[in-house]
């Protein structure tokens, strides 16, 4: 029997948040979705709700701490607790340049969304996860950000090793995870990095062996193996641990 859960996902209006949100309200769960366009969040939750699935749109831009409030206060008010809270939203400006060529604020701009918006939004609603008798933050990073695999030129990523904003930002918010598992591990509250393998969204320009819906159901997937399993994991996409 699936014990429903209060799954707030940001990035939610399209590609693997969206995906993952369809595979979370299809296995019984209610889905909040968060994004910053009203239009494009409110079609997104419809497109779900006319399935007859339990899922609503909540305003939320990672950059933006007026919409991060409003939108815990929301929940606080509609739900009364998060049990996950998943930080899908993730941007790169550095596909086709060469880290010397990336304008420091592309980084910058890349960093406010990929590590400190996330930052911002569990800040925001780690009240609402003590409340949950499980709760759980999954942050969706990317082998990119493994520090393992950008040291080592025979990794598997190795041929885009060289997109500065993307990677290190994904090594930093692998880092956020570790420091935040670390700092919850006493309140029960676990937090991991999960990884839903090279997909065809707009932040891949359409490459990748993976569809989005492939990709829903790996981070689906992670979720469930996160919440049953030890804190502070890296979740490889086929199973098993990505190396930090
Ligand atoms: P998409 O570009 O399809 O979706 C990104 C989502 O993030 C969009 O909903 C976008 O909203 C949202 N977003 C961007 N900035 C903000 C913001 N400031 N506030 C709220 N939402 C925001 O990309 P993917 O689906 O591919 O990416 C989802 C996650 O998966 C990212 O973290 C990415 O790094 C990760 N990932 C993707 C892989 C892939 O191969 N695609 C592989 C590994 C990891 P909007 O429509 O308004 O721009």
């Amino acid at each position: 029997m699936t014990t429903n859960r209060i799954i707030l996902i940001t990035g939610a209006n399209k590609g693997i948040g969206l995906a993952t949100a369809g595979e979370l309200a299809r296995a019984g769960h209610t889905v909040l979705l968060g994004a910053r366009d009203p239009e494009r969040g409110a079609a997104a939750a419809d497109s779900l709700t006319g399935q007859g699935l339990d899922a609503r749109y909540v305003r939320l831009d990672v950059t933006d701490p007026a919409t991060i409030a409003a939108a815990a206060e929301l929940i606080a008010a509609e739900y009364g607790r998060l049990d996950t809270l998943v930080n899908n939203a993730g941007i790169t400006r550095d596909f086709g340049t060469t880290p010397d060529q990336l304008p420091v604020e592309d980084l910058r701009e890349t960093y406010e969304t990929n590590v400190f918006g996330a930052v911002a939004v569990i800040n925001a609603m780690l009240p609402l996860l003590r409340k949950s008798a499980a709760g759980l933050i999954g942050n969706v990073s990317s082998g990119l950000g493994s520090f393992s695999f950008l040291a080592d030129p025979d990794s598997p990523i190795w041929d885009h090793a060289n997109l500065l904003g993307y990677n290190t930002s994904k090594v930093a918010l692998n880092a956020v995870t570790l420091v935040y598992a670390r700092t919850l591990r006493a309140e029960g509250i676990k937090v991991s990095s999960l990884e839903p393998g090279h997909c065809v969204t707009d932040l891949s320009h359409h490459s990748g062996p993976s569809s989005v819906e492939e990709g829903g159901r790996r981070i689906a997937r992670q979720l469930g193996e996160a919440l049953a399993g030890p804190s502070g994991q890296f979740v490889h996409p086929d199973g098993g641990r990505y190396p930090w």
